[in-house]
């Protein structure tokens, strides 16, 4: 099912303000499954390795410190062209630029305290899904 699913997180700002079951009845309510889930502390390491790609960025280090400040929630979410789906649904990187109705609009703090993270192509999708979730546990999955 290329381009069904994608990787979600439900970032630190988030998750320790208790808004993930909000945030996963909003993107069910949009036709998203949830078909992986874990709550889990990112070290230091793990969150240097996710965000790589931003590493020369002057907001690399103060992002890495956010991700790791406290719990998160990977999610694996199914829908048809679920990257872009889930893109629309989440909206801007800032809040302060979401369309109403968003997931950034509606529970992100700031541009880095954004609530939200998704995969922004299908091939990034599933490299993100295995860097958090087993082969076993996405083969359950489907
Ligand atoms: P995304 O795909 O919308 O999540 O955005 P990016 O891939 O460009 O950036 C990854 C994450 O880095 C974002 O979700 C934010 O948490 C953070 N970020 C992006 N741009 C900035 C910035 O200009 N300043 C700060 N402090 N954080 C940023």
């Amino acid at each position: 099912m290329a381009g069904a699913r994608t990787l979600a997180i439900i970032k630190p700002d988030a998750f320790s303000a208790g808004k993930a079951g909000k945030i996963i009845a909003h993107l069910e309510g949009q036709g998203f499954a949830v078909r992986a889930a874990r709550v889990m502390r990112l070290t230091q390491a793990q969150a240097e390795e996710f965000y790589a790609v931003h590493r020369e960025r002057p907001f690399y280090r103060s992002l890495v410190t956010f991700m790791t400040s406290g719990p998160c929630m990977p999610l694996v979410l199914e829908k048809a062209n679920a990257v872009t789906a889930y893109r629309d649904a989440i909206g801007a990187t800032d809040p302060a630029d979401a369309k109403p109705g968003t997931v950034r609009k509606l529970f992100a703090e700031s541009k880095e305290r954004n609530a939200v993270h998704g995969s922004d192509s299908d091939e990034n999708a599933e490299r993100e899904a295995r860097f958090f979730f087993s082969d076993a546990e996405l083969l359950a999955a489907r």
